[in-house]
């Protein structure tokens, strides 16, 4: 069953524990000093150390569905990791990631009917009817979801920046917070800009060719 996670810790081993200055033992030596926060969603094609090849020590990661962020409450996962990341750790950057396709996202635009999933993505309804009320009702189920993704991710900012840490720091002016979608099958990462209000594209490359598409499809079934 884990044979496969297996070979890629013997390839993972074999890079950052070997050389003249083996990275791994570095930051066990040096400790780490990450520079970013990324609260991203569980889906298992949107995780940021894969999408964003980023080294190890580069980031904190910390994970929820949709990456959702409920209002504060002391005591939680959320709210200890944030205080160690930005009160402790001085981290100065917080990226929220969603992402397109988003099962949680589905779920809570869909009312899932399963109370242990929907009385947490419930906590983003408002995302959900502020979707709603921007793409209108004769909108596409699909583009209402585009939406609600965006719309999740803003009111997670709007959340994550009255937890204590992240208020205080943005306070002193020490941190910043970017809000980021992974456009899953444009291969694009969008970003909020403030100024224009608006998800952007901050990506710039090409969609993957549909000929390539095609023969990665071929290859999986063939
Ligand atoms: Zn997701």
């Amino acid at each position: 069953m884990t044979e496969r996670l297996l070979e890629g810790f013997k390839r993972f081993r074999g890079e950052a524990y070997k050389g003249v200055d083996p990275e791994m033992l570095r930051l066990v030596r040096e400790g780490q000093k990450p520079e970013h926060l990324i609260m991203s969603c569980i889906d298992s094609r949107a995780n940021p150390a894969k999408i964003l090849d980023a080294d190890s020590g580069a980031f904190f990661a910390f994970k929820a569905m949709g990456a959702i962020v409920r209002p504060h409450q002391s005591g939680t996962n959320l709210s200890a990791s944030l205080h160690y990341a930005i009160e402790h750790m001085k981290v100065p950057s917080l990226v929220l990631m969603g992402h397109t396709h988003c099962g949680a996202i589905k779920a809570l635009a869909e009312d899932i009917d399963d109370p242990e999933i929907s009385s947490f993505v419930s906590v983003a309804r408002l995302a959900l009817h502020n979707a709603q009320s921007i793409v209108g009702v004769n909108a596409s189920h699909e583009a209402l979801l585009r939406e609600t993704e965006q719309q999740t991710v803003l009111q997670s900012m709007r959340n994550i920046g009255q937890y204590p840490s992240v208020k205080k720091a943005l306070s002193e002016d020490r941190l910043k917070i970017k809000g980021w979608i992974f456009d899953m099958e444009g291969g694009n990462l969008l970003e909020f800009n403030e100024a224009s209000g608006a998800f952007e594209n901050i990506t710039h490359f090409d969609p993957p060719s549909s000929s390539h598409d095609h023969d990665a499809h071929g290859c999986h079934h063939g």
